[in-house]
């Protein structure tokens, strides 16, 4: 009597690999005594394959053997159907983990239609993964709950094509050289440029308008790096907090992904004080979405002060054995597999509670 869990992962987004990367991880760490693992990677079409020789193949560029499976948007099936020549059969599937970072995945699509097809599933739900994944929308979730945030504008793609100079000149003015400028629905740092001129801002648009219509951009700032884990449904707790030494002047894709130069200190390095007020508004960021499960929320901490600005909340972060999230869990006392087995749990928890 084990459970399935399946895990989900690839998608359509700009972070398509990063996720197979953390699935691979979680797939090899699930306490296999008490569940059976079953891999849907989703290609960059779209379509669900099974079974982990997927992964691999997709990886390489290959389309995996055999035929999709889909999940239906209705009751009652508790698990996947594959249509083959023959006809068609049920898989079933008793628990969904959704390891997609970004679109489609990150950001309430895929949890819509896991509720729908009312399974369990792991993480937030779509309200909660739609305002974290909306940089603009999160921002304003976060000033209404207090949280302190760098100086910012949102900027829609057809404000920017019409009139881009009296764009560019009240950012110049209202908030100033440097600015980030990045998509509103993205993780990973993808699209994402630090501009510190008005040539490097009109690049720098134009990479993120690749990604999304809507456009965030902020003050930059010269601030450490701290990020805290969060885990609960009705009672949410926080982790120690970990920093981030990057390796390139900002913690782009290279410095997440490619190059391992870049430095996790786990503690981060603060007072007792700084830690607390950190993991304080972590949960508060967390609840101001509506969070449940897990989310990773981002902080910065001024270089010369001490002011802590949030920074985002990620609802569903990197997961490999050596992310940012499980690594910050396994030193606040609760190691890789437990914590899978904690978030299967509050899954399960918080579907119960709906039915
Ligand atoms: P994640 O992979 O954490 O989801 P993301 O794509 O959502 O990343 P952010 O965390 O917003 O992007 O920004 C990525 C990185 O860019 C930050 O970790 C930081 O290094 C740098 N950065 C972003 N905004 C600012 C800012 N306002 N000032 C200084 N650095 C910034
Ligand atoms: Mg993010
Ligand atoms: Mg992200
Ligand atoms: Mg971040």
């Amino acid at each position: 009597n084990k459970k399935k869990v399946a895990l989900l992962c690839g998608g359509r987004s700009g972070e398509h690999e990063v996720s197979l990367v953390s699935a691979n991880a979680i797939a090899g760490a699930l306490d296999r005594e008490r569940y059976d693992v079953l891999i849907i990677a989703i290609d960059r079409q779209g379509k669900w394959w099974l079974g982990e020789h997927a992964i691999a193949r997709m990886q390489k560029g290959e389309e995996p053997y055999g035929d999709p499976v889909h999940l239906l948007p209705e009751p009652g099936r508790q698990g996947l159907i594959r249509l083959t020549a023959q006809g068609w059969e049920e898989i079933p599937v008793q628990i969904f983990f959704p390891v997609l970072h970004g679109p489609n995945g990150e950001d309430g699509t895929i949890q819509g239609l896991l509720e729908l097809a009312n399974v369990p599933y792991v993480g937030c739900g779509v309200l909660a993964s739609a305002c974290g994944m909306d940089k603009g929308i999160m921002k304003m979730l976060f000033s209404q709950a207090g949280l302190s945030q760098v100086p910012y504008q949102v900027v829609q793609r057809l404000q920017w094509e019409k009139e881009s100079s009296s764009v560019i000149e009240t950012l110049e003015e209202s908030i100033g050289y440097p600015l980030f400028v990045k998509p509103a629905n993205m993780g990973s740092s993808v699209g994402i440029s630090k501009a510190s001129n008005r040539q490097a801002l009109q690049e720098a648009f134009a990479e993120a308008l690749l990604y999304d219509n809507k456009v965030v951009v902020e003050k930059g700032v010269e601030a450490r790096e701290i990020e805290v884990s969060v885990l609960g449904n009705n009672e949410v707790s926080a982790s120690i907090p970990g920093e981030i030494v990057p390796c390139n002047d900002f913690y782009d894709y290279t410095a997440k992904y490619i190059d391992d130069r870049s430095r996790l200190l786990i503690p981060a390095p603060l007072t007792q004080e700084e830690s607390e007020a950190l993991q304080q508004m972590a949960i508060q960021a967390f609840k101001a979405i509506d969070g449940t499960g897990l989310a990773r929320v981002d902080f910065f901490m001024d270089k010369k002060n001490g002011q802590i600005w949030i920074n985002e909340i990620n609802t569903l972060p990197g997961f490999t054995s050596i992310s940012m999230y499980p690594k910050l869990w396994q030193s606040s006392g609760l190691g890789y597999s437990d914590l899978l087995h904690r978030l299967i749990e509050l899954a399960e928890e918080r579907h119960q509670e709906k039915q």
